[in-house]
């Protein structure tokens, strides 16, 4: 079962929510698709990393075949050409490695060259498996990144998979949710916490996924997007209470469940919780 966990913003508990349900199922995968700011790994500390870079193609130009034509600069919709003093530049950097002006071009000036653009980490914790994507400074996309992480997982999909995905609902979220048998939306209680809420709502929707909410960081007090999935009709899956040990254990990048036998029995029954809609 791939289980995605996501949030409108970064903050609002993702990670703490993914790191500790991944640990709580002990025979599990963990799969930080967050790869422009991975940390899960900080909190379990995997062991016998391995590591593999992930490249893309990128076009190389013969300025010697090139006549100047600007065929692939019409067709490249990221602007990643120019002809600037009789030479085609290539932007690698907003290149995204589509192959269209390769195969477009009718001088055959243009051929492929690899370009690496990140890596893929695997560890393990106990008995989590930990892979950790991590995309280079200044990339424009981390897709062929989480592409690579979650395509080594496919075929594990006995085990209970945790994927904390990035925030917000951009391309490299749809991508991390795309075979997601379920998603967790994670929301703070506050009126922003909803609006953040709301984008993630509309995104598993629109994809068809079944979702529920964790309320994280709650108080006594009136809490907004409990609100908002009650009248919403969302499915709540439990509360995560405002919890200055939870705070501290999870700023010291520490595993709470491994920590304290309370947490333990808390995200056990936010499995279960999880579970049961599956
Ligand atoms: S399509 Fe080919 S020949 Fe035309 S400008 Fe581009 S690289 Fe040069
Ligand atoms: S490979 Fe695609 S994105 Fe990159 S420069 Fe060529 S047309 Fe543009």
């Amino acid at each position: 079962m791939r289980i995605a966990v996501l949030s409108g913003k970064g903050g609002t508990g993702k990670t703490l929510v993914s790191v500790n349900l991944a640990a709580t199922a002990k025979m599990s995968i963990y799969i930080d698709c967050d790869v422009e700011e991975p940390n899960g790994y900080l909190f379990f500390k995997p062991e016998d990393v391995q590591e593999e870079a992930i490249s893309v193609k990128i076009p190389k130009v013969d300025n010697e075949l090139c006549n100047g034509c600007r065929k692939c600069i019409g067709f490249c919709k990221f602007n990643a050409l120019a002809y600037i003093k009789d030479k085609l530049i290539v932007f690698d950097e907003v290149c995204h490695s589509c192959s269209g002006c390769v195969m477009l071009c009718p001088e055959k000036a243009l051929s492929e060259k690899e370009k690496i653009i990140g890596r893929v980490q695997k560890g393990t914790s106990d008995q989590v498996a930990v892979y950790t994507g991590i995309l280079n400074v200044g990339e424009a996309s981390g897709i062929p990144v989480i592409k690579k992480l979650l395509v080594e997982n496919k075929l594990k999909a006995d085990k209970h998979t945790f994927i904390d995905c990035p925030p917000g609902s951009a391309c490299t979220v749809i991508e991390s949710i795309k075979d997601a048998d379920y998603c967790i939306l994670v929301a703070e209680p506050t009126l922003f916490g909803v609006h953040n809420l709301n984008m993630v709502y509309e995104l598993v929707r629109l994809f068809g996924k079944q979702y529920g909410v964790i309320l994280n960081k709650c108080l006594e007090e009136e809490n907004p997007a409990e609100k908002f999935c009650l009248e919403k009709n969302i499915k709540i899956l439990g509360r995560i209470p405002f919890d200055t040990e939870l705070g501290t254990l999870n700023s010291n990048a520490e595993i709470a469940v491994r920590k304290s036998e309370k947490y333990l029995d808390m995200f056990s029954l936010l499995l279960e919780a999880v579970t049961r809609e599956v």
